[in-house]
């Protein structure tokens, strides 16, 4: 394990390996204009380029790219990243030119289909959370929650309120929350869960005073729990003058059941790419859009896609973009990952319908009940009550040194993506199981059959679990060294640098 690659059975060959001098995977037609005479300073005698047919490069990526696993290639019950299924329908709406080939400083005459579809999509989002404004803008969710921090001091800024210092952060939380709040200057406090998985809300009241700029609250949490007092936690921030900002990561539990605008959260961020199915995990562009309470609409980012002159019977109504009064400036550079984020998750909104939505919510939370139900006599489940779309369990047994990570590599040789391990951090050896609604009751019980299965190897065999994964093309990577020692470049010769 001293190589992250040395562990492979296999010494992949690069690219360079397959490079044959003279060999060309283009042959270009006698040029019927006079030939330019290059600028001397372009040409070099040596470009170290591989030299490859077509036909080698395709093969050499297509055999790369089954050493990947992907959604689309079995169940991936990676916990809080809501890895459902992406529908192919929204491939072939956001390939389609009138999309695909805009640009965004393109005349608003010229783009109004697809400005029809951001407003419409700001229009659903409002009414999908119970917001009053939504913002496209930010690129994920995290980014999300930094736009959403800067309305928040703006909001207690245009009141005169800056003594505000402290950001509330349960322990349950997702790091980009103390990340992102960390990084507009903020003191973070964290507060602790209850045993039941609930804000603990005695730690939450000695906390709050006129030093509280907000709580960043994540319902359902990462523990998969439904906060039993989100509505006292809420008023209790409310209440000292504090701003309650929606971690909406996991609103995939909550479609057309209930509204985070309704039960008194003054914003939150959505992940299109998660709840909405645009692919993620190096499948495309992220995408956060921020919804927000009427006392917090003056002051998103600039612009949002307004209607400039209302139409009727006879004209469509124009579309442009407008700037919100107090406004705290741009974002993102344009408007947001349009074609990759916005345009695929209006047309799944569009598919599902209002009803198809709330389906969408119950499959999801019965799913991951179910699951519940058929481990939790297997593996410790720390909060063990009726749970939202996942649940957390404890990757280690009585009087075995097997641990989560060991578990989660050996469901790699049942051809499972693992859960996501070691968060939450309040859970030892955590294994976070977010199934989705897109799995059917084959794949899940599979699954679980697995998950029992490895439990006993446990027991019996529990070297298969350490040296876990065998079958896959690279074995047991050194995660540390991995992280630490990054080589993005390990398919060039080593000499390629001074070649070039
Ligand atoms: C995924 C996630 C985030 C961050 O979202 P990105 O889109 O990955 O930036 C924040 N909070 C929770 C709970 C999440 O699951």
């Amino acid at each position: 394990m001293n190589n992250t690659l040395t562990s492979s059975k296999i010494v992949e060959p690069t690219i360079f390996d397959l490079s044959s001098p003279g060999r060309n995977g283009v042959s270009f037609p006698d040029p019927d204009v006079p030939r330019a005479k290059l600028p001397e300073s372009l040409l070099r005698a040596d470009l170290p380029l591989p030299e490859l047919a077509e036909v080698d490069v395709v093969r050499h990526y297509m055999r790369l790219s089954k050493f990947n696993y992907s959604v689309d290639d079995g169940f991936y019950p990676l916990g809080s990243c809501t890895m459902k299924y992406n529908p192919k329908i929204n491939e072939d709406t956001c390939r389609l030119p009138g999309y695909m080939f805009t640009h965004p400083l393109q005349p608003i005459e010229t783009v109004q289909g697809n400005l029809a579809l951001m407003f419409t999509l700001q229009e659903w989002l409002k009414e999908i959370s119970g917001f009053e404004a939504v913002t496209l803008q930010p690129a994920a969710g995290a980014h999300g929650e930094f736009t959403g921090v800067l309305i928040m001091r703006a909001y207690h800024k245009s009141r005169g309120d800056d003594k505000r210092v402290k950001m509330l952060i349960p322990d349950s939380a997702h790091g980009t929350n103390p990340a992102s709040a960390g990084m507009t200057g903020l003191t973070i406090v964290q507060i602790p869960s209850d045993e039941r998985g609930n804000i603990d809300l005695k730690a939450l009241k000695e906390q709050c005073d006129d030093t509280i700029f907000g709580l960043m609250m994540t319902n359902p949490n990462t523990l998969g729990m439904f906060d039993e007092h989100v509505e006292e936690v809420i008023q209790i921030v409310h209440d000292c003058g504090g701003l309650v900002y929606g971690d909406g990561a996991n609103l995939n539990a909550l479609l057309g059941i209930i509204r985070p605008g309704d039960i008194g959260f003054d914003l939150m961020h959505f992940n299109l790419h998660k709840t909405f199915a645009v692919p993620h995990g190096g499948g495309g562009p992220g995408s956060g859009p921020v919804g927000v309470a009427a006392h917090l609409a003056d002051f998103l980012p600039a612009p949002l896609v307004g209607v400039l002159e209302e139409g009727d019977d006879e004209t469509p109504p124009l579309f442009g973009f407008v700037t919100p009064r107090k406004s705290i400036g741009r974002m993102k550079a344009f408007h947001g990952h349009f074609g990759g984020g916005h345009v695929r998750a209006f047309t799944y909104i569009a598919m599902h319908g209002p009803d198809g939505l709330k389906d969408i919510s119950q499959y999801a939370v019965l799913n991951a009940n179910y699951l519940l139900a058929r481990l939790r006599n297997t593996y410790h489940v720390p909060y063990d009550r009726i749970c939202m779309h996942e649940f957390v369990a404890e990757g280690r047994f009585d009087g075995s040194d097997v641990r989560a990570l060991d578990i989660a590599k050996r469901l790699m040789d049942y051809k499972f993506h693992p859960p996501t391990n070691y968060f939450p951090l309040i859970v030892h050896e955590a294994l976070m199981i977010e199934p989705t609604e897109t799995e059917n009751k084959d794949t899940l019980d599979a699954f679980a059959d697995a998950l029992i299965k490895i439990a006993d190897e446990a027991k019996t065999q529990p070297d298969l679990l350490h040296n876990a994964p065998s079958t896959t093309q690279f074995g047991r990577m050194d995660e540390v060294k991995a992280a630490r020692e990054l080589v993005l470049c390990c398919w060039l010769p080593e000499d390629y640098a001074e070649k070039i």
